[in-house]
């Protein structure tokens, strides 16, 4: 179906002054709006259909927003959608063990190589949250390091940014984040080894762990540099600290098992989410059993939820995980992910625009006026403005992109050539109209 460059979207427009009322802003996540994008009020959409988006106006978009990642599978697949409706009816909720949360914990603990026991939670914030108190209780040590430009939720210890020069005590992210929290994270730019052995040097015995998404999805898809996770854990180890592992988006994404397994370093500990909900509200954590047997009951560690591995989301997971298994879609995602990022490329040079690709498996990002992007500083020079543009053209082309420069496209398994020949159409347009001024 071709588009027309002008969209209605009047209903969007309604739907978003009704939420301008009465939600903060508009959005339960800061992530949806688009302030980071032009500002202009954020699409309503109505439903997902596999690879698409529909708004309330009946506007359609291919989606590679993913909900931020968790949508593998695309929209609404019909096994993940049976196998809610069949939990659903036998009760959401039992506040009880019940048997489909151990059968997503054990497939867990099989795939994932390092992850020796799990305990699962309801978002990644808290699977990330509950990882650095578990490293606590475990080491007794207070300090945390991790890296800048990375998001790990919004707990109070991970909304700590990098504190200026050489300074090993991080400034808050965010307003109502005490002192007494950020003093004990440091934050340092990523893929920068000596950085990490300088001040593990002076303040590694104080460490209980380094933290970091071994392929980077939150200032764009940045990946490690070669032997830098290795060199991590070797120093973090040294230290006597934990490395922790945040998955929350790479678990799954890329192979059936964790990123630091494709890459070949096992942390201590992990914390998941996103994927292994699919769709549904799920996180998890956990890792080495001799560090598990902290948690509570156990252990002295307590960590806790009412809807912490309910039946909905964890049969929403196991479905997800055995389309996952038995259908081996990561091939193909990959291919396709790689034919639009090369054609996007491919495109940013024939409009002269200057432009560069991050990619990881499913997962890339597309970053304008930089030629390189390894940490949170580079990623920062992204041009904004034509991100902007690019943004807005693509929606009126029927593309839904993430609204901010530092998130990733994903190609579900519902994405075909059909969808990624229609993004390339669409990307073509939307740079010459972005050359033309
Ligand atoms: N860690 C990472 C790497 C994430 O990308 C996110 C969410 N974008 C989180 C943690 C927090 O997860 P949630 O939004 O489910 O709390």
């Amino acid at each position: 179906r071709e588009r027309s460059s002008v969209v209605e979207r009047d209903g969007s427009y309604t739907w978003f002054e009704r939420a301008k009322s009465v939600i903060a802003g508009g959005v339960n996540s800061p992530a949806r709006s688009f302030r980071a994008v032009g500002g202009d009020p954020p699409v309503v959409m109505d439903r997902g259909e596999g690879a698409w988006l529909i708004d309330v106006d009946g506007n359609r978009y291919i989606d590679y927003l993913a909900a931020f990642g968790p949508l593998i599978l695309g929209h609404s697949h019909p096994q993940v959608v049976e196998a809610v409706r069949q939990a659903m009816a036998e009760g959401p909720l039992l506040g009880t063990p019940h048997p489909s949360e151990i059968r997503l914990a054990e497939e867990l603990v099989r795939a994932v190589q390092g992850l020796e026991q799990v305990r699962l939670t309801t978002t990644g914030t808290e699977a990330v949250m509950s990882a650095v108190r578990l490293a606590r209780a475990f080491t007794g040590r207070t300090k945390v390091i991790k890296f800048e430009g990375a998001y790990h939720g919004h707990s109070d210890a991970m909304l700590v940014k990098a504190g200026s020069g050489a300074s090993t005590i991080g400034t808050a992210d965010s307003l109502g984040v005490p002192q007494g929290v950020t003093q004990d994270v440091v934050s340092l730019p990523y893929n920068d080894i000596e950085r990490l052995e300088e001040v593990l040097s002076r303040i590694g015995d104080q460490v209980a762990c380094v933290l970091t998404e071994p392929i980077v999805g939150n200032m764009g898809i940045v990946n490690p540099a070669p032997g830098y996770l290795q060199k991590m854990a070797d120093l973090t180890h040294k230290a006597g600290a934990l490395l922790i592992f945040d998955e929350v988006i790479t678990a799954f994404r890329f192979h059936y098992g964790s990123a630091g397994a494709l890459l070949g370093v096992i942390p201590d500990l992990y914390a998941m989410g996103k994927i292994i909900g699919g769709g549904l509200p799920a996180g998890a954590y956990g890792g080495r059993r001799d560090i598990m047997d902290y948690v509570a009951p156990l252990g002295g560690m307590f960590q806790a939820g009412t809807l912490a591995g309910n039946p909905l989301s964890s049969v929403a997971g196991l479905a997800t995980l055995q389309v996952l298994r038995e259908e081996n879609p990561y091939p193909r995602m990959d291919r396709l992910a790689n034919d639009l990022a090369t054609a996007l490329l491919h495109l940013a040079a024939r409009h002269g625009l200057v432009a560069s690709v991050n990619r990881a498996g499913s997962g890339f990002t597309l970053f304008f006026g930089t030629e390189t992007v390894q940490n949170y500083t580079q990623a920062q020079q992204a041009d904004a403005g034509q991100f902007a543009a690019f943004h807005r053209l693509m929606l009126n082309e029927g593309v839904y992109l993430a609204p901010s420069r530092y998130e990733a496209w994903f190609v579900s398994a519902q994405h075909g050539p059909d969808e990624i020949e229609r993004t390339v159409q669409a990307a073509d347009r939307a740079m010459a109209h972005i050359m033309q001024g």
